[in-house]
């Protein structure tokens, strides 16, 4: 869920029900680029988020999104900026909200990208795909300085063929 409110000192966010309840300033910037991006790609189909982590699991996704919506798939899909569709409701937020299909690559159990879409948007359901479950990774391994930048991107074509393959 999602609210304005005052929280306790030290945190921004407080616990109810299960959901984690967080306060976010309103962007007093803008970028007139993104929006415009937004607005030509309105009428894909498929529109594709990602965890944009740090870890090797969600450099594989935030690279699989990148290759499938601007190599393999470019006519059907729409990558999506995850950071500015949470923290402000305007072309990216809209994206989601609207698209006939929406893909979310989770790079680990914590699914951010889909959970911080849900809660922005109520109702919000989108196909969750688990890459780090589309391609041979090793398991022992955290962080993009682990694997060579060559192996990172072969795992992550690996993963968005397996998405193409189902557009
Ligand atoms: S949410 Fe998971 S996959 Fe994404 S960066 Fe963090 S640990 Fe990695």
């Amino acid at each position: 869920m999602f609210k304005t409110g005052c929280c306790g000192s030290g945190s921004n966010a407080e616990t109810n029900d299960g959901y984690e309840v967080v306060r976010i300033e309103k962007a007093k910037g803008n970028c007139a680029l993104c929006e415009g991006y937004a607005e030509r790609h309105q009428s894909k189909p498929v529109a594709v988020m990602s965890c944009d982590g740090a870890c090797l699991r969600g450099e594989i996704s935030r690279q699989a999104a990148n290759i499938l919506c601007h190599s393999l798939a470019p006519e059907k899909t729409v990558r999506i900026c995850l950071g500015g569709a949470f923290t402000k409701d305007t072309g990216q937020r809209g994206l989601v909200r609207d698209s006939p299909r929406l893909i979310a690559l989770e790079g680990c159990p914590v699914n951010c990208a889909s959970r911080m879409m849900a809660g922005v948007i109520d109702g919000l359901t989108p196909e969750i795909v688990q890459s780090y479950k589309l391609c041979d990774i090793d398991k022992k391994l955290f962080g993009i300085d682990e694997m060579p930048p060559e192996e990172i991107q072969a795992l992550a074509r690996t993963v968005a063929e397996k998405i193409a393959a189902t557009l």
